[in-house]
């Protein structure tokens, strides 16, 4: 099974798509949580987009859509994937169907976390308190809030006319949400069972 979750920040696509990982065996492959394990661990990548992630810009197409390619390789994902935070722009979005094309795979469903942007604020500025990212500092959430409108929204409607989104309401709670994602799976299965 091959998902991808996409949503503004703070609409809790990280969280489920952990959950789904945990409950269906597919590894999570979040760009952001790699990208920051690369700053962590202070490898060359980790410093080249460290001031990167520090701005709330986005980090080069050529790294992610490389850093991508070659997680998807690897033999975990062979049996599918939950993909959070790529593709974050059309570019992205290209390369990725192209990418999957060539290995005669393709996506199952794209899940769309919808959430209003005062509500997005809201979340992150509670989260800013509790896990203290270096971009959950109020200038640079306008800036990622703003850049997802700018380039990410695009991303969603290319996977509307493809007829793989399935919309969620994002403002609801953690298991509510849950909820809406797992029919959304049982409903794929069984369309293809
Ligand atoms: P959020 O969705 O809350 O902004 P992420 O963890 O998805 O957080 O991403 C954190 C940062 O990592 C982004 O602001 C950006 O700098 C970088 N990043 C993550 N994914 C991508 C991507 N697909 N393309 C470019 N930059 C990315």
């Amino acid at each position: 099974m091959n998902l991808l979750v996409v949503g503004p920040q703070g609409s809790g696509k990280g969280t489920q798509a952990g959950r789904i990982a945990a409950d269906y065996d597919i590894p999570h492959v979040s760009t952001g949580d790699m990208f920051r394990a690369a700053v962590e661990a202070g490898s060359e990548l980790g410093q080249r987009v460290q001031p990167i992630l520090a701005a709330g810009d986005l980090v080069p197409d050529e790294l992610t859509v490389e850093l991508i390619r070659e997680r998807l390789s690897e033999d975990d994902a062979r049996a599918g994937f939950v993909l959070d935070g790529f593709p974050r722009n059309l570019a992205q979005a290209g390369a990725l169907d192209a990418m999957l094309g060539s290995i005669d795979r393709g996506l199952d469903m794209v899940l769309f976390f919808d959430l209003d942007d005062d509500i997005a604020l809201e979340r992150m500025l509670g989260r800013a308190r509790d896990e203290g990212r270096v971009d959950d500092r109020p200038d640079v959430i306008a800036r990622r809030l703003a850049i997802y409108h700018e380039q990410t929204e695009p991303v969603v409607e290319h996977y509307r006319a493809t007829g793989l989104l399935v919309p969620l309401h994002a403002e609801r709670s953690v298991n509510e949400v849950y909820a809406e994602i797992t029919d959304a799976i049982a409903a794929l299965e069984g369309r293809r069972a």
